[in-house]
C-alpha cells in the first residue's frame, strides 16, 4: 500500500505552545486548569490529566492554584474575571490568534462594525467577539447589515474557500470593507496539502477528534475529492475500508498529537507492506 502522509498535518505551533507551556507549569508540583480542553482531542487530554492538567468547564471548579489560558484565548472579561480571583495565569494564547484580537480592537477603535467568520461556538471565536464588546456580530449567508463600514476577521482556522464565499456575499450589502486576514499560514498549508494528496491517493484518512471543528472541516473538504474517513485514533480504522485502494493518504487536524498519526500509519504499514 502506498501511503502519502501529509507533512503539515497534526498540532500546530499554538497548540503545541500552549501544552509545553501547561506542563512546564505542572513541574512546579501543582495542578494545572484549564477552562475547556487544552486540546480538542479525547485521548491527548486524558494524558494531559495524568501530568496534572485539569480540564474544567467554569472557573466555579477551580478551587486554586494555576489557571492556562488555551491557545483560542479568551474574552476579556473572563481574563478579569480570574485576575479578580487572583488565580496565576499562564497566559498561552497563540500570538497569531492574540493578533486577531489587536485587529479586532483596531477596527472598533477606528468605528467599524465588526464581523467575524468562524465557527460561533469556537473558543477562539467567543474571545474575538468579546474583545468587540457589543459592536460585532458572526458572519452567516443571509445576514441583515445596518452598517456600511465593517471590518472583517476570519477565525484562524478557517479555509481561504469560505472566506472568499463570505467576502463575495458581503461586499454587495456594504461601502467600506476593510479585510484582515488573519487565516494561519499552518491552517492554508494543510489543507492545500491535503487537497493535493486527495487528488492522487484513492481514499483519505484524517485523524483528529470529532470535537475538532478543522479536523471535521478538513474531513469534509476531503471527502468532496476522494472517499474520507475521519478517525479519532487506530481503534476506529475498519479494515474493509482498505478492499481495493492501492494507495492512501493520511493528514491531521491542527489538534492532533504525531503520535496518533504514526499509529495510524503504523497500523497500516503492518497490514499492507508496501
Ligand atoms: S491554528 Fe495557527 S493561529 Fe490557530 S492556534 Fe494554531 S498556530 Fe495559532
Amino acid at each position: 500500500m502506498k501511503i502519502y502522509r501529509a507533512r503539515y498535518g497534526g498540532v500546530c505551533f499554538g497548540v503545541k505552545r500552549a501544552i509545553e507551556m501547561a506542563l512546564k507549569a505542572t513541574r512546579k508540583k501543582s495542578n494545572v486548569y484549564s477552562l475547556g480542553p487544552l486540546i480538542h482531542n479525547r485521548v491527548a487530554v486524558e494524558s494531559l490529566k495524568k501530568q496534572g492538567i485539569i480540564t474544567v468547564d467554569k472557573i466555579s471548579d477551580i478551587k486554586s492554584g494555576k489557571v492556562i489560558i488555551r491557545s483560542h484565548g479568551i474574552p476579556p472579561a473572563l481574563l478579569k474575571k480570574l485576575k479578580r480571583k487572583r488565580f496565576e495565569i499562564v497566559d498561552a494564547t497563540c500570538p497569531r490568534v492574540r493578533r486577531a484580537q489587536r485587529y479586532v480592537e483596531r477596527l472598533i477603535t477606528e468605528g467599524y462594525y465588526v464581523v467575524i467568520i468562524g465557527e460561533k461556538d469556537h473558543p477562539e471565536v467567543k474571545g474575538l467577539l468579546g474583545y468587540a464588546g457589543n459592536k460585532a456580530v458572526m458572519y452567516s449567508k443571509d445576514l441583515k447589515l445596518r452598517k456600511h463600514k465593517i471590518g472583517v476577521v476570519p477565525q484562524t482556522t478557517l479555509d481561504l474557500v469560505h472566506l472568499n464565499e463570505a467576502i463575495a456575499n458581503l461586499v454587495p450589502n456594504v461601502s467600506e470593507m476593510k479585510i484582515y486576514n488573519t487565516i494561519c499560514k499552518a491552517t492554508i498549508l494543510r489543507t492545500k496539502e491535503a487537497m493535493r494528496i486527495a487528488e492522487k491517493a484513492d481514499m483519505m484518512l484524517v485523524v483528529g477528534g470529532k470535537n475538532s471543528a478543522n479536523t471535521t472541516r478538513l474531513y469534509q473538504m476531503c471527502k468532496k475529492i476522494k472517499p474520507s474517513y475521519h478517525i479519532e485514533s487506530v481503534d476506529d480504522v475498519i479494515i474493509d475500508w482498505f478492499e481495493s485502494v492501492k494507495s492512501i493518504g493520511v493528514t491531521a487536524g491542527a489538534s492532533t498529537p504525531k503520535e496518533q498519526v504514526e499509529e495510524v500509519i503504523n497500523f497500516i504499514k503492518k497490514k499492507y507492506p508496501a
